[in-house]
């Protein structure tokens, strides 16, 4: 049940990366950086650290967290959030998208995303007793059909859950497909629920807010995280922000869940998010070069590759190497060539892995030397 292709109780992820260090393979699998984020952020959690920020925050989030949050969302997207009742810190953006599906989805009601979908999803569905309900997204662009959006609704649909940017295809959502999302939500009076971890990882193309589409506010939950942003994935901070009756009920949920967040790194994050607009471009700059040279690496190597708009993830195609199955390879792949990587199966349901069996996902949050390394280790495939 909680795992597409029947490894239950461990996440493909934990897997690929102990096969890459048992074999000592680049881990192009789980999707962290290589790199720390800023020292001077560092720096802030040793500070409050010092300075006694060691039990528990408050629930929904040490105020100046919330704050720095709201200061975000008005700064890049124009959306004005109350701290106090609009905004909720979470641990990492998993428990965020988890409090959400588990507060307003229950049996007998359907949680729509695209397929393929980032893997948490399918497992907090299940959990909730929803019916997941999902929409091809295909190669080359992994741009959704309207009409089989439209198609996918029903009178049962509680929650269509988006992630813009896309893992694992690294697609990036337009205008168009928002507002029809937010159109349909509206006819279905169903809520959104959406997964922005790579809203400043995107490549030439703006990240649009489904929030800030007209009509949508009202029914959207916003996710983001520290640990994409920032470069510090095992802090687990994350964020909701939306309607005051919708975190409310979220932040129930999460009460349960955790109760309340890791108290010095919430105060480094308050201080992370006001850095100036130099620094939120420099991320994208930084991978966007890190992009091109996996990209050209792969496609040396003779894999088709599809190229990722946003996230730090590139989808390649190893069907051109005379291979299938994607699956097998990737469980090889490190002892064979000393790469790891996922396949795209994993982020499926059964029919979904098929259509995407010969496709391999590999992270490029790397230092670019680890990266060209790599594709000389790729070159070796053919
Ligand atoms: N959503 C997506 C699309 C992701 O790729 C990830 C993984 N980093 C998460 C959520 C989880 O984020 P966090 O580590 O903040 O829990
Ligand atoms: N989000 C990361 C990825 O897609 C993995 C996080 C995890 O291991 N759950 O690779």
């Amino acid at each position: 049940l909680l795992s597409p292709d029947g490894h239950l109780g461990v996440t493909i992820f934990e897997e690929i990366t102990s096969l890459a260090s048992q074999t000592g393979a680049i881990n192009l699998g789980q999707g962290f950086p290589d790199q720390d984020g800023p020292q001077l952020i560092k720096d802030k959690v040793i500070e409050a650290i010092r300075d006694g920020a060691n039990q528990y925050a408050p629930g929904k989030g040490i105020v100046s967290l919330r704050e720095a949050i709201a200061r975000h969302q008005q700064r890049f997207y124009g959306l004005s959030l109350d701290p106090e009742r609009e905004v909720l810190v979470t641990t990492g953006a998993t428990e965020a998208i988890a409090a959400s599906i588990m507060a307003f989805a229950g049996p007998g009601d359907e949680v729509l995303s695209f397929e393929p979908f980032y893997d948490s999803y399918g497992a907090i569905i299940a959990l909730s007793g929803a019916q997941h309900i999902t929409v091809p997204l295909e190669a080359p662009h992994f741009q959704p059909d309207l009409e089989q959006l439209e198609n996918a609704f029903s009178e049962r649909t509680r929650i269509v859950v988006l992630n813009n940017p896309h893992n694992p295809s690294g697609a990036v959502f337009g205008r168009e497909v928002l507002e029809r999302i937010v159109e349909l939500a509206e006819r279905h009076d169903a809520l959104i629920v959406s997964d922005e971890v790579y809203e400043h990882l995107t490549f030439g193309v703006p990240h649009l807010p489904i929030a800030a589409m007209p009509g949508a506010f009202e029914r959207t939950i916003s996710i983001s995280s520290a640990g994409k942003t920032f470069s510090f994935t095992g802090w687990k901070i994350g964020w909701a922000s939306g309607p005051a009756d919708l975190i409310a009920a979220i932040r129930t949920v999460k009460q349960f869940l955790t109760y309340s967040s890791g108290t010095p790194f919430q105060a480094a994050v308050a201080w992370g998010l006001d850095q100036g607009d130099d620094f939120y471009a420099e991320i994208a700059t930084d991978l966007a070069r890190k992009r091109d040279v996996l990209t050209a690496g792969l496609t040396a190597a003779g894999l088709s590759v599809y190229l990722p708009q946003g996230s730090y993830f590139i989808n390649a195609d190893v069907a051109p190497l005379g291979v299938q199955d994607a699956a097998e390879l990737a469980r090889k792949l490190p002892e064979l060539i000393g790469v790891a990587a996922i396949p795209v199966s994993v982020f499926c349901h059964p029919a979904g892995a098929r259509r995407h069996r010969s496709l391999l996902r590999f992270a490029f949050c790397k230092r670019v030397e680890v990266l060209r390394e790599a594709a000389e280790r790729l070159a070796t495939l053919g």
